[in-house]
């Protein structure tokens, strides 16, 4: 019989990610249908508060590894922390999210601890009393289900699959787990966090609608000009006033390293595609993007999608969109950007 551990680190403020609680709700998941022990395994600076969000979570104990050294992002004291959690918890199952934290070090505690990992996991169900893991390859373009005779089985649970667990908060009991802080585990230090202001951050994986930018934002317009600039504030307008998460074609993130006018707000992050991202948002609006296949890919989990391009005869139209609106996108989004206020 499996024994299960969720494991999570706390954030800067002691609480938990959106991101862990859905993997929690994996975990759950899992040892409701194997009928399995489930235990929660905590890590940071303090972790009173987290246990605390998820003492009604129905699990058999919470452990917590707490101190300064364990509130910093850094591999060896990760490590350290998670592999005394699997063994306070016995565990043979451990169910993660797959933040860059966790990605970074359960794979390092499934080394030490002979077991096996598997990340980006977004499916986990009992089937005939053994656990099976889904997740994609390639690309998502083929599902593999997964099952391991190998213990312990770690497994990373993407985001934006699952429900966060919002069992009710109580006053949970955390049996501390002791991690000697040795010179080996402190030697890196995190020194600042640089990130960009909270409204300066365009990829919103939590945003209603994913909006994308195509590189006809950036081609000649109907008089014979590009108009890069009018299409900077139109794009950024809409992004903040709707809240929505900014994607964009491959060919306008490119073009930045070819020396053209581009938007400078874009990146490479926010590539959607083949070789770029494949969000999740529940509605995705595509603008001045021919929606050629390599970049229509990514959008496999975009749930309604509508598209704004001049061609009637663009990749959209070819059964990829729910709705194309055979338009001027500038003349569009500025009149939409009026209606928001
Ligand atoms: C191996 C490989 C991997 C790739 N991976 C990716 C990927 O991950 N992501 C990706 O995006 N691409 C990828 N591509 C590239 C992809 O094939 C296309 O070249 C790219 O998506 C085209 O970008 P676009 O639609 O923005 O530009 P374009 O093809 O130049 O289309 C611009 C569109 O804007 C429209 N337009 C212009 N002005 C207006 C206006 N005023 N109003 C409305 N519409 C207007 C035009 O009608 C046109 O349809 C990949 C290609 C290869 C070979």
């Amino acid at each position: 019989m499996d024994t299960i551990v969720f494991l999570a680190h706390t954030e800067a403020d002691g609480s938990l990610a959106k991101a862990s609680l859905e993997a929690l709700t994996a975990a759950k998941t899992l040892a409701g249908g194997l009928g399995a022990t489930l235990s929660i395994g905590l890590f940071g600076a303090d972790v009173a508060a987290a246990a605390n969000a998820v003492a009604g979570c129905d699990a058999s104990a919470i452990h917590g590894v707490s101190g300064e050294a364990f509130g910093q992002p850094r591999y060896a004291s990760d490590v350290a922390a998670m592999e005394a959690l699997v063994k306070a918890a016995n565990a043979t199952i451990v169910v993660a999210a797959d933040d860059s934290r966790m990605s970074r070090a359960l794979p390092g505690v499934a080394a030490r601890l002979g077991g096996r990992i598997d990340a980006h996991v977004t499916g986990l169900a009992a089937r005939d009393g053994q656990a099976v893991a889904t997740r994609g390859y390639y690309r998502q373009r083929m599902q593999a289900e997964l099952t391991r005779t190998a213990r312990p089985w770690c497994l990373t649970v993407s985001a934006g699959v699952f429900a966060a667990c919002d069992g009710p908060s109580g006053q949970a009991a955390v049996t501390p787990v002791d991690v000697p802080v040795t010179e080996a585990l402190t030697r890196t230090t995190v020194k600042t966090v640089i990130a960009p202001a909270a409204d300066e951050q365009t990829i919103r994986p939590d945003a209603r609608l994913l909006f994308v930018a195509g590189a006809g934002w950036t081609k000649k317009q109907a008089d014979g000009v590009p108009h890069v600039a009018d299409a900077a504030d139109l794009i950024l307008g809409f992004v903040g006033k709707a809240a929505a998460s900014l994607g964009s074609s491959k060919s306008l993130v490119d073009m930045g390293g070819e020396g053209e006018a581009v938007l400078p707000f874009l990146s490479h992050l926010h590539q959607v595609g083949q070789t770029g991202a494949t969000p999740r948002h529940p509605k995705g609006l595509a603008t001045c993007c021919h929606g050629e296949e390599p970049h229509v890919v990514g959008w496999r989990f975009i749930g309604e999608r509508r598209a704004v391009n001049l061609d009637p005869a663009c990749g959209w139209a070819q059964g990829k969109a729910d709705v194309l609106y055979v338009a001027d996108a500038f003349a569009v989004m500025k009149k939409i950007n009026e209606l928001l206020g």
